[in-house]
């Protein structure tokens, strides 16, 4: 993502195995200290309240039905882990673990609705093409690292941590990160100046760098120390490294190029990547599959959207160019990479105007700049 009024982010992939590259505890307030209450909103993903959504205590079957503004609160006597499940007519269930120690819990939980999902935004975020399958992480555990050195600062984490929440939220805990050391198979660091190697106003406050064989195999993130701590950015960065390989044309969703206000991913963003992680690596567009029905007539239907995925949407501006015809070339003869980039951010639009195709097909090397 880039910074201040010019962000942008790039993002590399190289297949093959050639690399270039909010639980907050609350005070017990007005709660009975004998029980653990966990209290908090179910929304969809961009805050919009779900009234009458069903949350239990899997553990207990204690159950309660959210407000008008959204708001669950459930009293127990359970101790230790649990899971909380969210469920809402026309939205895919959540399972959610958390942790009960007495006092007061907060989990808020984001629902997804089929409804949301946009074959056109899927395949402008995800890069799928009928031919070359997405790329999405195939381990159920991921682990991050963040490196505590150079221009990093403690204020830094929470923006990660809450990013890295949000999105496994939304694939439904198909995948989900824990902090690890500096092996862990995505890296983050910090830098006191822009990280695309690009100067002055075309200057970028994030980028992203993925390596791929199959399914994502690791990532790195660098962030400038001047806005890493902007949620948006971080769940910007941190949604690349899901294999949100593009970004969306809509200027309020947290995978736009630049920065904005979005603190969270829009509703069809969500229903992007949960869709993604229903599905195995290495899905295309062809053979997508979509949530299992939800219980309700209404979102039974919901899935009739997969009519849309055979024949997307014209695309919006962002649209990514026809793939050369050209063989790949060999690795060897890739040009170089800071040139290229420096290249294509001279384009007129944006900085970010189309994606570099080096070469493209199912079995040798790709590799995308953006
Ligand atoms: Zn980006």
């Amino acid at each position: 993502m880039s910074a201040g009024p010019r962000r942008c982010s790039r993002l590399l992939i190289v297949l093959s195995a050639l690399l270039i590259s909010g639980c907050a505890g609350g005070g017990a307030g007005v709660f009975d200290g004998a029980l653990a209450w966990i209290t908090g909103l179910v929304t969809r993903s961009r805050g919009e309240a779900i009234a009458g959504a069903t949350v239990t205590l899997v553990e207990t079957g204690q159950q309660s039905t959210t407000d008008a503004a959204g708001r669950y609160v459930i009293g127990t006597d359970h101790r230790g882990r649990g899971t909380l499940r969210a469920e809402a007519p026309e939205f895919l269930t959540l399972e959610w673990p958390v942790t009960l120690a007495g006092g007061v819990t907060t989990h808020n939980l984001r629902l997804v609705s089929m409804a949301d999902f946009d074959a056109a935004l899927f395949r402008e975020l995800t890069g799928a093409t009928d031919t070359r399958g997405t790329w999405r992480w195939d381990a159920s555990t991921v682990t991050y690292y963040i490196n505590r050195t150079g221009a990093y600062r403690p204020a830094f984490d929470a923006p990660l941590r809450e990013a890295f929440t949000q999105w496994s939220m939304l694939t439904r805990r198909a995948v989900t990160f824990a902090e690890g050391g500096p092996d862990s198979a995505i890296q983050i660091s910090f830098v006191a100046s822009e990280p695309c190697g690009v100067a002055g106003a075309a200057g970028c406050a994030g980028v992203t760098r993925v390596t791929s064989q199959g399914a994502i195999r690791g990532a790195l993130i660098e962030l400038h120390a001047g806005y890493a701590t902007d949620l948006g950015l971080a769940i910007h960065e941190v949604g690349h490294t899901l294999s949100f390989t593009g970004h969306s044309p809509n200027a309020s969703d947290v995978m736009y190029y630049r920065m904005n206000a979005a603190t969270a991913p829009g509703n069809q963003e969500a229903a992007a990547v949960t869709v993604l992680y229903d599905n195995p690596p290495g899905t295309t567009l062809t053979n997508v599959r979509y949530p299992a029905a939800q219980t309700s007539a209404a979102a039974t239907a919901a899935p009739a959207a997969s009519a849309s995925i055979v024949a997307p949407a014209a695309r919006p501006p962002h649209a990514f160019p026809a793939m050369p015809a050209q063989a790949p070339p060999a690795l060897s003869a890739l040009p170089d990479i800071g040139a290229m980039l420096r290249g294509w951010l001279g384009r007129p639009g944006c900085l970010l105007p189309l994606p570099f195709f080096c070469n493209s097909g199912s079995s040798g090397p790709t590799l995308r700049i953006w």
